[in-house]
């Protein structure tokens, strides 16, 4: 590489991620990467939000080409930092929150409760007090909760808006524990006082990024929505819930070379201890559903278009189904719209060899603070070398290790090759962590502290005010 301050770190068998120009541009800056770990602490959570615009608006655009009226809800657990509120609020986004707190710090920040729908799946009396004040919607998921919100909203002078999550009754689609069946929600509605009550919306969010699925659980909202405005309820909007997928790596052959290597690889060379990352089939060389499909298409904008062109319920499309009956469209993405918004740098600790002699690189980090629900974080760090980085080692092949005092815990669990060495003050940089990976499991066990986040302003990096607040 031509800069010497970026040095080689791939996999054995390589996954690179797809960057931003904003995070290129700091990665070639190994002083500005090395001055902000001294100034927070290792691992520091740097985020610039420009992309979320953008990614909103390929839905929006993808939407509005087919007649559609797309409202945008950003997932707010996806990213904590309020940075994320702002960003969603000067693209003329909504939010949706899962908590008394995310919907708390929305509303201090100034957004609108009309631009707030909340999807937590247990809801406090407090929480469903501040978001009928705030005129939210509130997504009811179960008849006990109905029962709740019309309590809370009788006597009132402003009308809880609700929308009912329904769990699709459609074979095609795997159970879930959230929502209820139709005829469920039409027993519940049947039961209690609606008088404070009104249904504005059907809500569902569905595992998986499947669009097929997508569109059979959108059919039954459509012919439900049908019957639930003969019944007087004055429905306005649809809404998708999120999964909207992305993809993390360019080459698409580099994904599939990866779990056609791990399928083969006999001499355990790949990953740790031989971990097989849920390829269950030794035939197999497709990831398990237990991990995130780092390379996928189609995604977003053209995801969307494939929903919508659909077959719908009367002659034509979904989207003329929804336009027939001037419904909104919602959606509540997470990831995909913080596609390109993240990046963790690390500090190296120390490099070693395992009592079995296979190689280590110690990072200022634990696992949880790149970790999602997925087996693991499939892709390639990037490796900075600053100028007063300590003599670099030898080339060799091994793996990134943490903080936490257990054996199986790893940072990456494939085997990288360090083409360049390590030395002390190195840099790793995870790429695109935006979405998850830096806070929905993140753990202060062993009491180490949780990683700062920084936010791109307008005068350069500041801290975002949520380690403030918490
Ligand atoms: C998690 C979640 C989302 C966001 O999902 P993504 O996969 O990040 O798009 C949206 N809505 C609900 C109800 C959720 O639970």
């Amino acid at each position: 590489m031509a800069d010497p301050t970026q040095v080689a770190c791939e996999g054995v068998l390589p996954l690179t991620a797809r960057t931003e120009r904003w995070m290129e541009d700091l990665l070639g800056d190994s002083q500005q990467c090395a001055s902000l770990l001294s100034e927070h602490g290792s691992p520091v959570n740097i985020l610039d939000f420009s992309p979320l615009a953008r990614n909103a608006a390929e839905l929006i655009d993808a939407a509005r080409e087919q007649g559609v009226n797309l409202g945008v809800y950003v997932a707010r657990k996806a990213n904590k930092a309020l940075g994320l509120v702002r960003a969603a609020t000067a693209a003329g986004l909504g939010l949706d929150v899962a908590s008394l707190a995310e919907l708390r710090q929305c509303l201090d920040l100034g957004v609108a409760g009309d631009n707030i729908i909340v999807t937590a799946a247990v809801k406090s009396r407090a929480l469903i007090n501040l978001a009928i004040e705030a005129g939210a919607v509130i997504s009811l998921d179960n008849s006990d909760e109905l029962y709740d919100v019309a309590l809370a909203a009788s006597g009132r002078e402003t009308s809880a808006r609700v929308a009912l999550r329904l769990a699709s009754s459609d074979p095609a689609i795997p159970p879930t524990r959230f929502g209820l069946g139709a005829e469920g929600w039409n027993r519940a509605l049947a039961e209690v006082d609606l008088d404070g009550l009104r249904v504005e919306g059907i809500h569902f969010h569905l595992n998986g990024y499947s669009a097929d699925e997508r569109v059979v659980v959108l059919r039954e909202a459509l012919r439900w929505t049908d019957r639930l405005r003969a019944g007087g309820h004055p429905l306005r909007f649809v809404d998708m819930g999120g999964g909207i997928p992305m993809s993390y790596l360019e080459q698409p052959a580099q994904w599939s070379t990866f779990w056609q290597g791990l399928a083969e690889d006999a001499s355990e060379n790949l990953t740790w201890r031989g971990d097989r990352l849920g390829l269950t089939d030794p035939d197999a060389s497709r990831p398990s559903s237990s991990l995130y499909p780092y390379w996928q298409r189609p995604v977003r904008g053209q995801w969307l278009l494939d929903v919508l062109r659909a077959p719908g319920v009367d002659q034509g499309s979904i989207a003329d189904d929804l336009a027939a009956r001037d419904l909104e469209l919602r959606c509540e993405p997470g990831r995909s719209v913080l596609d390109g918004c993240g990046m963790t740098l690390a500090h190296v600790a120390f490099r070693k060899t395992t009592s079995d002699s296979i190689p280590l690189v110690g990072l200022h980090m634990n696992r949880t603070q790149v970790r999602s629900t997925s087996v693991d974080f499939l892709l390639d760090p990037r490796w900075v070398r600053p100028a007063d980085a300590g003599v670099p080692s030898a080339p060799f092949d091994g793996f990134l290790v943490g903080a936490y005092c257990v054996e199986d815990e790893l940072i990456l669990r494939r085997r990288l090759r360090f083409g360049d060495g390590v030395a002390r003050g190195d840099i790793a940089a995870f790429v695109n962590t935006g979405g998850y990976l830096m806070h929905i499991l993140e753990s202060a066990s062993h009491q180490l502290p949780l990683a700062v986040n920084v936010v791109r302003g307008d005068g350069g990096w500041v801290r975002d005010e949520i380690d403030m607040t918490l």
